[in-house]
């Protein structure tokens, strides 16, 4: 009888708690209570009076009918048994029972599939963390552990050390991946044998890169020194030169901020002559403040001609006395506030910043200049050579910029020979090859500069398309130390002669170095010995002097030829 309108319902042989579903949906109250029942009552829960009229009603029915106590609002049905409420309420009982199952299979589900995704993942983080070759971190977690570290000793001062290879890319290339691994994996050795465990932290943060993290020390250039002994030993045959920059105890300064110094000095550790060691301290700063100054000066310096080529003459020592044939052009810049300022200040900054070619093109187009007026002075061509960084050879413009300048003033392609490093060529060979064959096809001449401070070997000596060969200072500065350094060079004389090229000894100061490198077969000399790099005007005067000795037009013809 239960209906939407129904303010009253009236059941016969009713479960109290059927009554109760129906009441909760119509909005009633029931009145009776219990299991089943003969008649069961419900008011609406607004109808106060009516409940009172019924639960008088209820009164007027025998007791015998009356098998549960009225009562209002009671909620009472827990005396259902739970059998004849499952009976009752199968499908429900079975729905709940089966979402239950399932929330515990789903459970089961998650607990194996997060098991398993940490596994997967300690197994990642053990590759990713750690470098496979070296043993030490990987870059991200270097300087991860290292923040940790700089909290962990809070107050203590740390340093950050950088160490790394010197043209590593040359090695790689010369001596093969196996040996460059083995290389770096000593190195790793080398960094763990030093510090002890609790003090330091290290990675690898790049192909030959390695940083370190550590309570801070000052026997740093013994750390180099042990790690650079270890690799001399083991790798007897290549030449491998470590360098290093130095962070030192900073507190307060964040771990990457210190190792952008250390970075910086290590990068400050270049060259022959500079320390392979570099300690971050206010000079390197101030360094660094000039070298961007430089930088910006750049344009201005092209503008207002503040460079000046310095020519640096080369002497034929197989002719009796030796015979000017030439010379290099070396570049000094006149800045307005610093006074000279050397090549090697400024041509590693512009090489690095990708501006060399600006400088390369100034010198070759005053330098092009000078040989005219000297023609012109003398009736004679003094070839003279330029140096072309690595990027220039790869300048588009590079045979029309030449070609012009050699038409502009009149001169044939002999006279400005083009210096290219060993290391640009062994480090670009596929790409620089082409560029060289055309050049030379052209009628330039090819030298090539620097000749054994890059590690190649003798055997790729042989396929380079070379017009000259200069040998480096450092392979003339260890002539004096022991007899296989003189052997080397002598083989070296001895390769170039089968490919009938002459050979350029740079750097030579003495007498004896001399004496050596004539017996050896060396055509020219470049070096203090006869003269330092000296401006235009200096350079005329030795010109004058050899022109008083070797007057006519024979002579003339020698040096012109000299160029070719
Ligand atoms: P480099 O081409 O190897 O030039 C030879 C350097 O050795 C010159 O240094 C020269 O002064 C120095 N030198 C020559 N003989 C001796 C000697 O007997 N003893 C000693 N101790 N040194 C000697 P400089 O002029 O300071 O030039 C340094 C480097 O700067 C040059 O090395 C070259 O790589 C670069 N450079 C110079 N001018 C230019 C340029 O116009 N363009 C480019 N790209 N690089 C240049
Ligand atoms: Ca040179
Ligand atoms: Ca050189």
């Amino acid at each position: 009888v239960a209906d939407e309108e129904a303010d009253c319902v009236l059941l016969s042989n009713y479960r109290y708690n059927n009554l109760s579903r129906l009441c909760e949906k119509y909005g009633l109250s029931p009145i009776a209570t219990g299991k089943s029942v003969d008649y069961c009552f419900a008011v609406s829960k607004n109808e106060t009076g009516l409940y009172s009229i019924l639960t008088k009603v209820t009164g007027i029915i025998p007791s015998s009918k009356v098998s549960v106590a009225l009562s209002s609002y009671m909620q009472e049905n827990s005396h259902t048994s739970v059998v004849g409420f499952i009976k009752e309420h199968l499908a429900l009982v079975m729905t709940v029972v089966a979402a239950v199952l399932l929330m515990i299979l789903l459970m089961l589900c998650r607990i194996l599939w997060v098991q398993k995704k940490a596994k997967i993942d300690e197994a990642l983080i053990a590759t990713t963390e750690i470098d496979s070759l070296t043993g030490l971190y990987c870059k991200n977690f270097l300087f991860e552990y290292a923040d940790r570290m700089r909290n962990k000793y809070k107050g203590i001062p740390m340093d950050a050390i950088v160490l790394d290879i010197d043209r590593f890319h040359s090695v790689n290339i010369l001596n093969g991946t196996e040996i460059s691994n083995q290389i770096l994996q000593l190195i790793g050795e080398g960094i763990r044998s030093i510090f002890s465990e609790e003090d330091f932290i290290a990675g690898r943060v790049d192909a030959d890169r390695f940083c370190i993290y550590c309570w801070h020390r000052n026997d740093y250039q013994k750390i180099l020194t042990l790690i650079q002994n270890k690799l001399s030993e083991r790798f007897t045959n290549v030449n491998i030169r470590l360098r290093m920059g130095v962070m030192p105890e900073q507190i307060t300064m964040d771990v990457v901020k210190m190792y952008d110094s250390a970075h910086v000095a290590c990068d400050m550790s270049k060259g022959q002559n500079n320390s392979l060691l570099t300690v971050f301290d206010s000079s390197v700063r101030d360094n660094l403040w000039l070298k961007n100054h430089m930088l910006n000066d750049l344009h201005r310096a092209v503008k207002n001609k503040e460079f000046e080529i310095y020519y640096q003459p080369q002497y034929d020592i197989q002719s009796n006395p030796p015979r000017l044939r030439g010379a290099e052009a070396l570049v000094r810049w006149n800045h307005p506030v610093q006074g000279v300022v050397m090549p090697g200040n400024f041509i590693p900054l512009f090489e690095e910043k990708g501006v060399i070619g600006e400088v390369d093109k100034c010198v070759w187009k005053m330098t092009a200049r000078q040989i005219a007026a000297w023609k012109n002075m003398y009736g004679i061509t003094v070839p003279v050579s330029v140096n072309l960084s690595q990027a220039g050879i790869f300048d588009p413009k590079l045979e029309g910029t030449l070609d012009e300048l050699m038409k502009a003033n009149k001169l044939e392609r002999t006279a400005l020979k083009l210096e290219i490093t060993e290391s640009a060529y062994i480090q670009n060979s596929e790409q620089v090859i082409p560029i060289i064959e055309r050049l030379r096809n052209k009628g330039y001449i090819i030298e090539l500069d620097d000749f054994g401070t890059d590690y190649s070997s003798l055997s790729t000596l042989s396929s380079m398309p070379i017009d000259v060969l200069k040998l480096d200072r450092s392979f003339i500065m260890k002539m004096h130390d022991n007899d296989s350094s003189k052997r080397m060079i002598k083989m070296v004389m001895d390769i170039a002669k089968d490919m009938n090229i002459p050979v350029i000894a740079e750097g030579v100061e003495d007498k004896i170095e001399l004496k050596t490198l004539k017996e050896m077969g060396c055509n020219i000399v470049q070096g203090y010995y006869f003269s330092r790099p000296i401006p235009a005007e200096e350079f005329e005067k030795l010109l004058n002097k050899e022109m008083e000795k070797h007057i006519g037009h024979a002579q003339n013809k020698e040096i012109n030829r000299a160029g070719k």
